[in-house]
This record gives C-alpha cells, sequence and structure tokens, in this order.
C-alpha cells in the first residue's frame, strides 16, 4: 500500500536536489505525485523547493480543489493535472527552470540530436512549445500538444515540463537534459561539433528500438535522423529554429533505397526535407547509384537558414560602409 508520508518525504528530496542544482531559484518550480484516483500530492505556492518539509506539502483532488494541508496549493497545478488525465501512465509531474535547458527555449535553438546515445536513447526530439503566460488553463493548453509526444518539454523562456512514472523519473529527465544543454554549449564554444554519422544514428535508433524504447523517427520514414523533424511543423508559430547547431541532413537509409515507401504523414515538411529529397533523385539520377553512401551529409543549410545568412552578412555590410 501506498505511503502518503513516503511520498512527501520524496517530493522534499527531490525539491532540494532540484534547488541545489540551481534549477530553482528562490521559490521557482513545482512538483506534483498522483497517489491515487482521484488525490495528488503537489508542493505548496511561495516556498523555496530547497526547505520543504513533509507537513507543507498540500493534496488536492483532480479538479484542483484542495483537500489537505494548510498552505495554498501551487497555482501550476492545472498544468499537471490536465496532464495526468491525459495521460493516466504519468503519475509525477516536475516543472523548474533548469539555465542551460531554458537558455535554449530563450534563444528559441532546436535541441540538437545525434550528440550523446544516452540522450537520444532516453529523449529524442524534444520540443519547444511556444511562450504562454504561467498559471493558467491557457498555459496548460500551450504544454499539452507536446507533453503528449514527449516525456519532457522545453517552455519558451520559461523553464522545462518533465513527467515520469515516479518522482525521480520525472525530475531525472530535467537534469540529463540540462547537463547536455551545457555539454552542446561547452562543444559549440571549443569551436566544433561532430554530430553521429548516418551509420552511427541509425545503428541508435535500432538500439532504441531494440531495449523497448519509442522513436517516432523508426516509424515517419519521411524525416531526417538528426535535424529535428518531429517537431518541425511548431516551429513556425514558437520561432524555433536551427541558428547556433547545424545538424546534418540525412534520412533513413529505407528512405533512400525505397522512396515508394516513404510515408507522408511524415510532417516534416521543412525546406530541408525538401532539399534533401531533391538531392537523392540527383544523386541517383546522375550517378545512377543506389549506394546510399553517395547520398550522405549536405550541411547545405534551409532555404530560410540561407536567408538569415544572407540578411545578416548584408546588415553588416551596410554597417560597415556607414560607419
Ligand atoms: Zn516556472
Amino acid at each position: 500500500m501506498l505511503n502518503i508520508h513516503q511520498v512527501k518525504e520524496e517530493i522534499c528530496d527531490i525539491g532540494r536536489r532540484i534547488y541545489n542544482r540551481g534549477f530553482a531559484a528562490a521559490n521557482d518550480g513545482n512538483i506534483s505525485y498522483r497517489i491515487d484516483e482521484n488525490r495528488v500530492v503537489c508542493t505548496p505556492t511561495g516556498i523555496s523547493k530547497g526547505f520543504m518539509k513533509p507537513e507543507d506539502l498540500c493534496i488536492v483532488d483532480m479538479e484542483g480543489n484542495q483537500i489537505s494541508g494548510t498552505k495554498k496549493r501551487t497555482s501550476e497545478i492545472l498544468l499537471h493535472l490536465t496532464i495526468m488525465k491525459s495521460r493516466p501512465e504519468v503519475k509525477s509531474v516536475v516543472h523548474c527552470h533548469p539555465p542551460h535547458a531554458t537558455a535554449f527555449g530563450i534563444a528559441r535553438e532546436a535541441i540538437p540530436q545525434c550528440l550523446m546515445p544516452e540522450v537520444d536513447i532516453n529523449m529524442g526530439d524534444v520540443p519547444i512549445a511556444k511562450y504562454a503566460l504561467p498559471g493558467g488553463q491557457g498555459f496548460a493548453d500551450v504544454v499539452m500538444p507536446y507533453i503528449m509526444k514527449s516525456d519532457i518539454i522545453v517552455q519558451a523562456n520559461h523553464g522545462t515540463v518533465s513527467v515520469g512514472p515516479t518522482i525521480e523519473r520525472a525530475y531525472w529527465l530535467a537534469e540529463m537534459l540540462d547537463a547536455y544543454c551545457r555539454i552542446c554549449l561547452i562543444a559549440r564554444d571549443l569551436g566544433k561539433v561532430e554530430y553521429f554519422t548516418r551509420d552511427e544514428a541509425e545503428d541508435l535508433l535500432q538500439l532504441k528500438q531494440k531495449w523497448g524504447f519509442k522513436d517516432p523517427r523508426a516509424e515517419l520514414e519521411n524525416c531526417e535522423l538528426c535535424a529535428n523533424d518531429i517537431f518541425r511543423e511548431s516551429w513556425k508559430e514558437t520561432g524555433v529554429g536551427h541558428r547556433a547547431f547545424q545538424p546534418p541532413a540525412f534520412k533513413r537509409k529505407d528512405d533512400i533505397l525505397d522512396q515508394k515507401s516513404t510515408n507522408p504523414n511524415c510532417k516534416c515538411g521543412g525546406s530541408r526535407c525538401k532539399m534533401n529529397s531533391q538531392n537523392s533523385q540527383n544523386s541517383q539520377g546522375s550517378q545512377g547509384s543506389q549506394n546510399p553512401a553517395n547520398i550522405t551529409d549536405s550541411n547545405v543549410p534551409a532555404s530560410d537558414e540561407c536567408e538569415l545568412i544572407i540578411k545578416t552578412i548584408t546588415d553588416r555590410v551596410i554597417k560597415a560602409l556607414a560607419g
């Protein structure tokens, strides 16, 4: 039988870890755990997550009405409950502001893929949801489409929301994402970011399937492997793009060997996808080769990225001439 006091102690313990890692300054962040069909333990509003005691925590029903606790429940509980109702397997929701992951949400820079095996296996394509005013149902509405497809999301100009069957698992995703974003930024500062090759990326995808982890890239055959294709459709609305990190462009081998197998359900739809498809056809047409090795990494940026580069150069030239 579930021991509610133990759940409360675990929430306090995770709160300390969030605070000590600098994922929640002052009173930021919130944590919840569903203890049964109609009750959820959650953190109160206006308290540092680093110094909570079990008696500080609240219990609410699935509509957000407070059942117990002397302190007022977090205003973000509506988001937690909306997630738990839509994904019954989710028992815990953790929201915090891990600095490196949040920085990607502020820069609207797509979280790179194909750089570290553990990250690709545990998280896959991590989306950035558009900004919304915290607290209300509108906040939850913005997050929901993404959290239905990914256990962790970055909220633009805000933080992360991660979910799991346990409090530790939900927290752990935030810790892993932040460590990864930090490593990516350090590597970029060193001047070179080397992505997996297509074979390495595909081997990892196969391993992921073998271990029972789902990855939409395995089913949506018209997607590129390392270019954040799964959530690319949302980029127009969120302003997310590849600016600081330029991934290689390649699809799965199957797509190139058998164009008929291309699944139109892949909504990658970006110019990059079209460009890649043209490259594949051109390569096959001009060289008559079916060898996927001949149709490899293209570092040609997508047309919208080209436009951005041209605009930046033009601006600088005009500024230099003016000065
Ligand atoms: Zn927040």
